[in-house]
């Protein structure tokens, strides 16, 4: 192309980009204030909350794309993120989730045994080569998900890798998509395998999900496989700390989540969970963990799934639900598949069963205080869990809800300042305190993948 050509080309596309940042950086004009808020308080949170940098570190729609064909482009009228709502909701930035689930990890049988119809018809069958664990080819897949998703809206959103791009898509008006896997099962054990996801772009790895893997054990299970990570996760940690991919302890057992914490040199995050405290379930963080990653420079960020909020609404659902599975067994020994009456007791039973009305706002914004107070201002944040949880409270349905929360903390007393950090500021920190980390040991041998992989660590 000749010079000027290429010039002219370059000048108009400057000219459209600009018109683009300009026309998307314009944040939504404020809608009235929802019942009962304050409208000069509410007119002051919705400023503030889209001139922050917003930042979700845990949404899994990139399950929706990959096993349902989901475009995150035009707004959905069900689920909780889509750029259109995440733009109302002055959500900014997000990690989406390169989620791994257990079924994938280990012995395929299980898989092939209750695989959704939706997975790849080539996918091997048992007995196939490659049949023994299909955990990395799935993260490798959800991958490909989110990063076509940026290819078909390459003005409304784009991949990033670091703070600095991070930062850089938000000013040119663009959602900024992060990865980070969830299941560390995803390497399938092998450290090459964690190398390559990092430079595909993954910036945080959860180091469990559901299920005990290679080297660290996760807080569901009754029994510890390793009693919390074996050599081959101390080996995992120092290979992130080296890489420069933020080390996830969500999901993983308590102590796992103190064996890593030992074993980083940077800080690390909690992606997606709640208070112990608040709501006593393994999935949430007790306050002595909350005061570890203070200490270690990290964040805990606040799930909304309101399971981990609410320990009635959990104790309820998890009622209801018993109950209901005995009466629908009972219904399907009954009646054959497919009959009016087998359709009929169904539907019988929705009518007896409704869904647990979900708990308020008020119980988020709870956990996030109190989350404040334990690990101060500086070690706080978001990871909703939006499209990864069946409830969120409400008031705060989906991504579009997001300035309620900014209303609420405030109306509680939270600064100005200690607001944008939650919001964003504090997963920035800790991104940039990984990356300079990193960069401080450029020129360091990878670690390892050896016959000392097994080994538990001496007590
Ligand atoms: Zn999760």
């Amino acid at each position: 192309m000749p010079t000027v050509t290429r010039r002219a080309v370059a000048a108009v596309a400057a000219v459209l980009a600009l018109a683009a940042s300009a026309a998307a950086q314009s944040p939504p004009a404020c809608p009235p204030p929802p019942a009962g808020y304050d409208g000069a308080l509410w007119a002051k949170a919705w400023a503030l909350h889209h001139d922050a940098i917003v930042i979700d570190t845990h949404v899994d729609t990139t399950t929706r794309i990959l096993d349902r064909g989901f475009d995150v482009g035009p707004r959905a009228n069900d689920g909780h993120f889509d750029l259109v709502r995440a733009r109302e909701g002055g959500l900014d930035a997000v990690f989406h989730s390169i989620y791994v689930d257990a079924r994938f990890a280990g012995d395929e049988r299980a898989l092939f045994a209750t695989a959704p119809q939706d997975i790849n018809a080539d996918w091997p069958r048992p007995g196939d080569p490659g049949a023994a664990n299909g955990s990395a080819r799935r993260a490798l897949m959800m991958i490909d998900g989110i990063v076509q998703q940026a290819r078909r809206h390459p003005t409304r959103m784009t991949m990033c890798a670091t703070a600095d791009e991070l930062v850089a898509a938000v000013q040119s008006g663009r959602h900024a998509a992060l990865m980070g896997i969830e299941g560390g099962h995803a390497i399938e054990g092998d450290l090459g395998l964690l190398r390559l996801f990092h430079q595909l772009g993954v910036r945080y790895m959860t180091l469990t999900h559901t299920n005990h893997n290679e080297y660290a054990d996760s807080c569901a299970p009754a029994e510890p496989r390793w009693g919390g990570l074996n050599r081959l996760g101390v080996k995992v940690v120092t290979e992130m700390n080296r890489l420069g991919m933020v080390v996830d302890v969500s999901h993983v057992s308590d102590a796992t989540f103190f064996a890593a914490l030992a074993a980083t040199k940077a800080p690390a995050i909690c992606s997606h969970s709640s208070l112990r405290a608040l709501c006593p379930h393994p999935r949430n963080v007790t306050d002595d963990m909350l005061r570890a990653i203070a200490a270690n420079g990290g964040a805990v960020m606040i799930n909304f799934n309101c399971g981990f909020l609410d320990v009635d609404y959990a104790k309820n659902r998890s009622a209801r639900q018993a109950t209901r599975r005995i009466q629908e067994k009972a219904a399907r020994d009954k009646f054959a598949d497919g009959s009016a009456e087998l359709r009929d007791a169904l539907a019988a039973l929705d009518a007896r069963f409704p869904p647990v009305e979900p708990p308020p706002l008020a119980t988020l914004v709870a956990h996030v205080l109190r989350a404040l107070a334990v690990a101060g201002p500086d070690h706080v944040g978001l990871g909703s869990d939006f499209d990864g949880v069946p409830c969120v409270p409400r008031g705060m349905d989906d991504a579009a809800h997001l300035p309620r929360l900014t209303y609420e903390l405030l109306a509680a007393g939270q600064s100005e300042t200690t607001v944008r950090k939650v919001l964003g500021g504090n997963l920035l920190r800790v991104l940039r305190a990984v990356e300079t980390h990193a960069a401080s040991r450029r020129g360091e041998e990878p670690q390892r993948n050896g016959a000392d992989d097994f080994d538990r660590l001496p007590r």
